[in-house]
């Protein structure tokens, strides 16, 4: 799909997956004008298909849009151009519960811009990929390695959104953690380098007795969707959930940690190393994190009832 910068969006077409042609002074090659969604459609035992909440990867991408200057589909383009992907490649989603179909929205400046400013044309495609686990260690325990010298993202940037340009930074402290062995990164804001943001690609929870905290978004840190449903589980629960700064001592006393993200799901945390001392976590099947994984997971599969309509049947 293809708008100019006051137009809307136009009805795109479905095409076999390929190499895209772009100018070289597109905006997005030159000045990082682009974002990107992640979702996932999944099969069901019957065979069915269906997306988990993708409407609010729509308004995360409208949100971002604004922050990029750039137009954005409508959640009717936005969802209709997923549910069309998810239904062309259906054949490529494993029976249920092995695995899903990872899809990814792209919002790009197309057009060409030579000095610095919004394009002038801009391109909203979808792919997609079959994917199965995200880390290698599959469903077991994270090690995570807390970064103090690289950030994700500062006050006033653009951490809140789903910017291409917040990806590329994390790499070389990704790369230095997996070279050490460890699963990934979690980051500390660049303020006061003590509080808790974020994982690569997921955000991050703390249990301690019956309260469940993640670190309020603050424009800094992306508000995930798993990281919302979670909260809400969380109450069904009967967990007081809440949203806060976090400072990283506070992890070494929780009783569990755990990551949430579309292609993470919920993973445990094993282990912190934070300036050379590594802090365990107990395993066990038993964890809350994975309780109320299970939860969501029963939603998806529509073996519970969907009682706040996040699931979009595609077919
Ligand atoms: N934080 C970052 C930086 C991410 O890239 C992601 C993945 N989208 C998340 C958190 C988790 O968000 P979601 O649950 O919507 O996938």
């Amino acid at each position: 799909m293809k708008c100019g910068k006051d137009e809307q969006f136009k009805q795109g077409q479905l095409t076999r997956y390929g190499n895209i042609e772009l100018s070289p002074s597109a905006g997005v090659l030159n000045y990082g004008q682009g974002l990107f969604e992640g979702t996932k459609a999944y099969r069901r035992e019957d065979g069915g298909l269906f997306l988990f909440r993708p409407q609010q990867n729509a308004i995360r991408m409208q949100i971002g849009a604004e922050r990029m200057c750039m137009p954005s589909p409508s959640i009717e383009q936005f969802v209709d151009a997923v549910k069309q992907i998810a239904l062309a490649n259906k054949r490529w989603i494993p029976p249920s519960g092995k695995g899903s179909l990872y899809i990814r929205p792209l919002l790009m400046g197309s057009g060409s811009i030579l000095g610095l400013a919004p394009a002038s044309e801009y391109t909203f495609l979808v792919y997609a990929s079959p994917v199965g686990n995200y880390y290698k260690e599959g469903t077991a325990s994270l090690n995570l390695y807390v970064e103090d010298e690289y950030h994700r993202t500062m006050r006033g940037g653009a951490g809140g959104v789903k910017s291409i340009t917040n990806y590329a930074p994390v790499l070389k402290a990704m790369c230095k953690a997996k070279d050490r062995g460890f699963s990934d990164v979690l980051y500390l804001d660049s303020e006061n380098k003590r509080n808790v943001e974020e994982v690569s690609c997921s955000n991050v929870f703390i249990l301690k007795g019956n309260v469940l905290s993640t670190p309020v978004t603050n424009g800094n840190i992306l508000e995930g969707i798993t990281r919302k449903s979670i909260m809400d589980i969380a109450c069904d629960f009967s967990y007081k959930v809440e949203e806060r700064c976090i400072p990283i001592e506070e992890l070494i006393d929780a009783d569990e940690v755990f990551c949430t993200g579309t292609a993470v799901g919920v993973a445990p945390v094993g282990s912190i190393s934070y300036k050379g001392k590594r802090t365990e976590y107990k395993m066990s099947t038993e964890l809350a994190c994975l309780k109320l994984y299970s939860r969501l997971v029963e939603i998806q599969k529509g073996t519970i009832e969907d009682k706040r309509g996040w699931i979009v049947q595609v077919d």
